[in-house]
């Protein structure tokens, strides 16, 4: 319930009419807009925003982005409420924006603080912090207990209900629901052991001691703190216990929205933590964190895209007229609420994911900040231009929960988070003009609402106790220190005491003093039984704030020699890594020596190799062409050697053939001398055949063939005279071998030539062919064939071959008379034989003589013969 409902409730009805009536409708407050530019996360980034002064900063596009218009490049201000710079402390950022909505809450008005901005800018920064500096939320819990610790109601006198309302019950009912939940097994609420997160111990630390100087001290007060997360549209209760399931936890239920009776929204069924310190308020927020760390990993959410709202609420209540108990009646509670919301990144890009360029395109921007965005203008052309148009609140979760802040009353701030980097330049951008545009909107001020003057029972008594105590003070003199100070103080509190009336009983009747005495001692009694009372409760108090001290310094202590444990050990195993990595660097280093000195050997071998190598392929070049050259020559011997013996081979052929024909002659010959000796008559003496007969006196014998049987007759007369002298056609073919013989085929006078010449023939009569040929026994067997040359009608020349006479060497030991091999196997009988010797004989010397002046020059036996060419 609202502190100004309740005032209406009071006075009027309990409903206040629809819409509701600010109860301060002249005054209205801008919405507070802050902010604060963090510092560079690197010193080499480039920066486009400034902090001009106190109020202004100015932005201007990066390098890449500069867009020059007529010449000229855009830098634009934003003037805000003010303006934190990089080194703008928390405590600073702390005392300016959130110190007054805290003062608000315990003066029973609602706040409301969202810190804006996209991803990194710094928004958790400002409301959570950090470790070892604590954001607005601690500091904001810190204030909260340190301005309302002394007047705190117990646990569970106040109790809040499930319509957004809140009960209040006597003490005995909230002793009975304590020692109810002590019983417990496991206590829901965080009251026993605190076991506050390390990590986040640093950021409660704060030892400000900020506090609300002027708190009702007739009230009590009780704190509550929720915690819940605006996720795509769906509200989480980040302090929900759910119940523990191992196999399938259930996923996260979803919060409705509703509205109470005063108009107010409200998140049903969502779990209030009563806290009663700053520790176990932000160990409870702490809690609620993790749970939202878990969700994110667990349901693989981005948790730049949720909203977070931690909300304190302050249930106050005044006290009896004694100031001992709290005032039974349901309408004198106020409850003020503050609300701290970090909201979601406001980047239109998914910066976070990969695939961010085409949401980037469908200008994916979270859709409950264009929500807050589009009811902040409307509502802003609304009270500007006196339009009455519909505001959007229900469109989203967001808007719709803080609904009232806006049309109803309150105070709203708004931090702007800036990260001045270039890369943010655009959304930075955007995230000024929204800022900008969210100024021009008026919240109507929450009227102030008049401190409860019906109970004044404990301020009075603490009034009246003050004063007592600075005039006694002011009495002793002297320097007012603690020491002085308590003396006062229990001098004072004995003064309290009943002053002893005179016991002395002077009369036995005396009725009197006795009983006065013992009045008064049972009022002292009874006095010193409270003070008892009161220093045992002091002392209990005392006792276990100091274990929880204590509890907590040894926490922290565990802490921070864990820490510094694990720093150490961190140090040395770097020192370890170090030592390690400085023997691999020399390892390294010494093969890498090793490693160059093979390098130049190898360099060296390479040099050496390759000198090798040309001085071997020269050797080679040299070689193959002596090769060339050698096969060209070969090449030539080859084909000249072929030819010689071409000719050679050719050359044998014919002499053989010759032989052969001649050999056929012979046969034809003695073929007719035999026709003819058998055709002619016995007594006519047939022409003789000339027999070859072996010389005796030359080592070359020379042998002829058998002559022909008969010339023919006409013939003879053609033959020209040898006295006449015959002129000789002596042809040598150049493949004679020269033979080493005291006889020698040579004839005087003749035309020697190397190949038949018809030239040579023209001018002789008589043709005569050396030919040599390899004889069975291995001799070489020189033949000389002769014949007549004949003039041709044609003009021409005709050789008739007469004769062939045969030369051959052999050992004269082993000579012996024998026939012509020519015809080995002619029969003739022995007288016969010896008759054709003889004639042979006559014949050769005859012939001898003749051929003497005029025949070849040599001893030879030459048998004429004629026949047919
Ligand atoms: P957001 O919540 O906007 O995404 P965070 O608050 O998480 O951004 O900030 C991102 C990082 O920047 C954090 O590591 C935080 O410590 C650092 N940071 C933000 N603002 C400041 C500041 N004013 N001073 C120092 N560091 C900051
Ligand atoms: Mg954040």
């Amino acid at each position: 319930m609202w502190p100004r409902d309740m005032k209406a409730a009071r006075t009027r009805t309990p409903r206040r009419p629809v819409p509701k009536k600010p109860s301060n409708p002249c005054v209205r407050d801008p919405v507070g807009v802050y902010c604060r530019v963090r510092p560079l996360s690197r010193p080499d980034q480039e920066c486009c925003i400034e902090v001009i002064d106190e109020t202004t900063v100015q932005i201007h596009p990066p390098e890449g982005y500069r867009i020059f218009r007529n010449g000229e490049y855009r830098e634009t201000q934003y003037s805000f409420k003010e303006v934190f710079g990089a080194l703008v402390v928390q405590k600073q950022l702390f005392d300016v924006v959130a110190k007054p909505l805290v003062e608000d809450l315990i003066r029973g008005r609602n706040g409301l603080l969202f810190t804006y901005g996209v991803t990194g800018s710094g928004k958790t920064h400002t409301m959570t912090g950090s470790p070892g500096d604590g954001g607005l939320l601690p500091r904001c819990l810190d204030m909260i207990f340190n301005s309302i610790g002394p007047f705190q109601a117990k646990r569970f006198v106040f109790k809040l209900d499930d319509k957004n309302g809140v009960e209040v019950q006597c003490e005995v009912d909230a002793l009975l629901e304590r020692q109810k939940r002590d019983a417990m097994p496991i206590p829901k609420t965080p009251s026993g052991k605190r076991q506050i997160d390390p990590e986040f111990a640093d950021m409660i630390n704060v030892q400000d001691h900020c506090k609300v100087e002027d708190v009702d001290e007739d009230n009590v007060y009780s704190v509550f703190v929720s915690y819940i997360e605006i996720y795509n549209n769906y509200i989480y209760d980040l302090l929900e216990e759910a119940p523990f399931e191992p196999i399938k936890p259930k996923p996260p239920q979803s919060k409705v929205l509703r509205e109470d009776q005063n108009h107010n929204m409200y998140v049903t069924g969502c779990t209030e933590v009563e806290v009663k310190s700053t520790e176990e308020a932000f160990e409870v927020f702490w809690r609620g964190q993790k749970k939202r760390r878990i969700a994110n990993t667990q349901l693989n959410r981005e948790s730049s895209r949720s909203h977070s709202v931690f909300m304190i609420k302050l249930a106050q209540a005044p006290l009896d007229a004694d100031g001992d108990n709290v005032l039974q009646e349901k309408e004198q509670i106020t409850l003020s609420q503050l609300s701290l919301v970090d909201l979601a990144g406001s980047e239109r890009t998914n910066r976070t994911k990969a695939e961010g360029n085409r949401l980037r395109e469908a200008g994916n921007i979270n859709q409950s900040l264009m929500t807050l965005r589009t009811c902040l203008e409307v509502l802003r052309e609304n009270q500007m231009c006196g339009t009455n148009k519909m505001v959007p609140y229900r469109d989203c979760k967001l808007t719709h929960l803080f609904k009232n802040y806006f049309d109803g009353e309150g105070k709203v701030r708004m931090i702007v988070c800036v990260n001045p980097k270039a890369e943010d330049y655009e959304e930075s951008l955007q995230v000024m003009r929204f800022a900008e545009m969210a100024q021009e909107v008026e919240v109507a001020r929450p009227a102030d609402r008049p401190i409860c003057a019906l109970t004044p029972g404990r301020r009075f008594r603490n009034q009246a106790f003050r004063e007592e105590l600075q005039r006694k003070l002011e009495m002793r003199g002297g320097p007012i220190n603690e020491e002085t100070e308590e003396q006062a103080v229990s001098e004072l509190l004995l003064q309290n005491f009943p002053p002893l009336p005179s016991c002395e009983l002077l009369d036995i009747n005396d009725d009197q003093t006795l009983p006065k005495l013992i009045e008064v001692l049972e009022k002292r009694h009874k006095i010193r039984q409270l003070l008892s009372e009161e220093i045992a409760k002091t002392v209990r108090a005392f006792k276990t704030a100091l274990q929880e001290f204590e509890s907590s310094v040894a926490s922290k202590e565990n802490y921070v020699q864990g820490k510094l444990s694990d720093k150490e050990k961190t140090i040395a195993g770097q020192k370890m890594e170090l030592e390690r990595l400085e023997k691999k660097i020399k390892t390294l280093e010494y093969k890498i020596h090793i490693l160059e000195k093979t390098t130049t050997i190898y360099e060296e071998d390479k040099r050496n190799l390759q000198q090798e190598l040309e001085s071997k392929s020269q050797q080679l070049q040299r070689q193959a062409s002596d090769k060339r050259r050698m096969e060209a020559r070969l090449q030539g011997m080859v084909t000249e050697t072929s030819v010689k013996w071409e000719k050679e081979c050719e050359r044998r052929v014919a002499a053989k053939q010759l032989e052969m024909q001649n050999k056929l002659w012979v046969k034809d010959e003695k073929l007719k001398q035999l026709k003819a000796i058998v055709t002619e008559p016995k007594n006519e003496k047939p022409e003789r055949p000339s027999r070859v007969r072996d010389r005796e006196k030359p080592v070359q014998r020379s042998v002829s063939p058998p002559p022909a049987p008969s010339a023919p007759p006409v013939r003879l007369r053609h033959r020209r005279s040898r006295s006449a002298g015959e002129r000789w056609v002596d042809h040598k073919p150049p493949s004679n071998v020269p033979t080493e013989t005291v006889m020698q085929p040579q004839v005087p006078h003749a035309i020697t030539v190397a190949a038949a010449s018809e030239k040579a023939l023209a001018k002789c009569d008589k043709y005569m062919l050396t030919h040599q040929e390899l004889a069975s026994d291995g001799e070489i067997e020189t033949k000389l064939i002769k014949g007549d040359v004949f003039k041709t009608r044609g003009g021409g020349q005709a050789v008739q071959f007469t004769e062939i006479e045969t030369l051959k060497q052999e050992s004269p030991t082993g000579r012996k008379r024998r026939s012509s091999p020519s015809n080995p196997d002619q029969p003739e009988d022995a007288a016969d034989s010896e008759w054709t010797d003889v004639e042979t004989r006559c014949s050769v010397a005859v012939e001898m003589r003749a051929g003497s002046a005029l025949g070849p020059g040599y001893q030879h036996h030459a048998q004429p013969k004629r026949r047919k060419p």
